[in-house]
């Protein structure tokens, strides 16, 4: 009998498959036998964990790919088409922001967040969507957003409304594609502790204990608490689930869910 959860032969493109969070998707769906691309713009983070997950056996292939220019993302889904001869899955795990002040925000700073969280996601989406209808087999689409995008952001504000974007997007998606069998579904995380986001969201081992302590389980998640539910997603076993958030934030402590 075929485990419904498995992602084993499904063809799947992470952005962002470089670091943190998306490295720790690729390595979990190439370890359960999904052909796996990941795509990014630093060559260097890519080189390395396509290496190491071929070296553990799984297989990988990467796209140097900046995803606010259309067509590199067309590139990319492309790419990988070429080297495993379909798409399954995609994960939009990019994801970039700035710790600003509004009344200090330039309109090019504003406009760069928003072209990586928000377009990226749509160019990524349009590029893979088009692919699944031609191939005329349906496939799954996982947007990375943020608890950010739910409750806001007083010092990350164009991350938070552009995360807020990738949830709408997300539903309308789901929506105008379900005919065609896509499913399109969004996971919002808290906080995870990875290199990129420690610098900007908790800066000091201070703000790090009250950020945990603002948890209900009083901890950062880890890198494979985000992977695990992308599997899922990207599974046969959610098979009826599109246009849902998963919040996977290790909910509120009592302190802060007034
Ligand atoms: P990260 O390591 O900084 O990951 C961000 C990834 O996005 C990088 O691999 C980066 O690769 C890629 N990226 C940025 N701009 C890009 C562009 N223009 N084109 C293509 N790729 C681009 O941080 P992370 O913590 O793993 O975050 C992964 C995702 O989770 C993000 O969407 C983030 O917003 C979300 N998230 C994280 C947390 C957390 O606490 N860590 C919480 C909520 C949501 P290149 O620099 O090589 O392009």
């Amino acid at each position: 009998m075929k485990d419904p959860f498995s992602v084993e032969g499904k063809v799947t493109i992470v952005t962002g498959g470089g670091t943190g969070i998306g490295e720790s998707i690729a390595r979990e769906f190439a370890a359960r036998g999904a052909p796996v691309l990941i795509a990014s713009r630093k060559v260097e983070n890519l080189e390395r964990v396509r290496d190491e997950i071929r070296k553990a056996g799984g297989q990988c292939e990467m796209a140097q790919c900046d995803v606010r220019d259309a067509e590199q993302c067309d590139q990319m889904v492309a790419s990988a088409v070429k080297h495993f001869g379909r798409l399954d899955t995609l994960i939009n795990n990019h994801g970039a922001s700035i710790t600003t002040p509004t009344l200090q925000l330039s309109a090019n700073g504003w406009r760069a967040v928003v072209g990586i969280n928000l377009d990226g996601v749509f160019f990524c989406s349009k590029s893979a969507a088009r692919q699944f209808i031609e191939q005329k087999s349906p496939g799954a689409i996982i947007n990375i957003s943020s608890t950010a995008g739910v409750h806001g952001s007083a010092t990350m504000l164009p991350y938070g409304a552009s995360k807020a974007g990738v949830i709408n997007l997300t539903v309308s998606h789901a929506s105008e594609w379900g005919s065609k069998g896509i499913r399109v579904n969004c996971i919002a995380p808290g906080p995870i502790d990875t290199e990129g986001a420690a610098p900007r969201v908790w800066p000091n081992p201070k703000v790090k204990e009250m950020v945990a302590k603002s948890r209900a389980l009083g901890r950062f998640g880890t890198v494979e608490e985000i992977a695990y539910p992308c599997i899922f997603l990207a599974s046969d076993a959610s098979s009826f689930i599109t246009g849902a958030l998963l919040i996977v934030d290790g909910g509120q402590s009592p302190a802060t869910a007034e």
